[in-house]
């Protein structure tokens, strides 16, 4: 057994490997940890490198891939990319939801059916306040395009980033995912992370390395301890959670990680799954 996939089996380490496809987005959602927007660098990882690294992460025992960024669909190409990806590790994809229209929908096709998901956020069951925090129309869109994957055979995953839902308000976004074939397995909430934009809307809990599960995550900067790590603020990339600048061959940066994780605790932090 290898050392990452000693460190995931005894909970040392998250199994998930993430990678930050890239930081532009066509939203610019209220408590965005990035800082996204049409205008931002985009700060892609090279397309070619994400099955790369996928193939690494299954050699060395990591049991998944995470892709978010940004807007994951802005990236050209991604659709193939991700294809390759899934006939490697189980992958999930963050996004918008707001691209699904019928020229990506026939790109993701032939990931029907297979070990491949896609994990949009919404969160309210009103249109008015979903929107409110993630863009005009915002709702519309999901709703219309969870359906559509389903149908294409793409497993979908609801995230709910809140300040804190009232029960009723839960249990009313619960009853819509699930009536769009949602299960409340495939429902994560959590809190607002005061990283990025959040920061300065006053928004979101502190959260720092003793509240984040150790999970490697890569992005064109470096290695993270967390998904939470290479967040943005004020135009500039926060390092507080950089592990190093190396990524290439990935038992570098995963060498960190175990050294960093082995000489402290992790326990579950706020992004951990919250079943509805
Ligand atoms: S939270 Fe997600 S959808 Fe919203 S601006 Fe940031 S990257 Fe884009």
């Amino acid at each position: 057994m290898t050392a990452i996939a000693e460190a995931v089996a005894g909970g040392l380490i998250g199994g998930r490997l993430w990678l930050y496809a890239n930081y532009h987005c066509n939203l610019t959602c209220a408590y965005c940890l990035t800082e996204s927007g049409p205008t931002v660098p985009r700060r892609e990882l090279p397309l070619h490198r994400l099955p790369e690294i996928t193939e690494e992460a299954r050699a060395m025992g990591f049991t998944a891939i995470g892709v978010t960024g940004g807007e994951p669909f802005l990236v050209r190409g991604l659709p193939n990319a991700l294809d390759r990806m899934a006939a490697i590790l189980p992958t999930l994809v963050l996004s918008n939801g707001t691209f699904f229209g019928r020229a990506l929908l026939s790109q993701l096709a032939p990931l029907g059916g297979r070990d491949f998901k896609v994990q949009i956020s919404l969160d309210s069951a009103e249109p008015a306040a979903n929107d409110e925090m993630r863009g005009p129309r915002n709702f519309a869109k999901v709703v219309e395009a969870i359906p559509r994957l389903i149908a294409l055979g793409i497993g979908v995953r609801i995230a709910t980033t809140t300040e804190g839902l009232e029960p009723a308000a839960l249990e009313r976004l619960c009853d819509l995912h699930r009536s769009l074939g949602i299960p409340d397995a495939d429902h994560v909430v959590r809190p607002i992370v005061r990283r990025g934009r959040a920061v300065d809307m006053g928004l979101g809990v502190e959260a720092g390395p003793a509240d984040l599960p150790a999970e490697l995550t890569i992005s064109t900067d470096g290695a993270f301890w967390s998904p939470f790590g290479p967040t943005v603020h004020g135009g500039r990339l926060d390092t507080d959670l950089l592990l190093t600048r190396v990524t290439r061959p990935l038992t570098r940066p995963a060498a960190a990680l175990l050294e960093v994780a082995g000489a402290g605790s992790s326990r579950p932090g706020p992004e951990q799954p919250r079943i509805c």
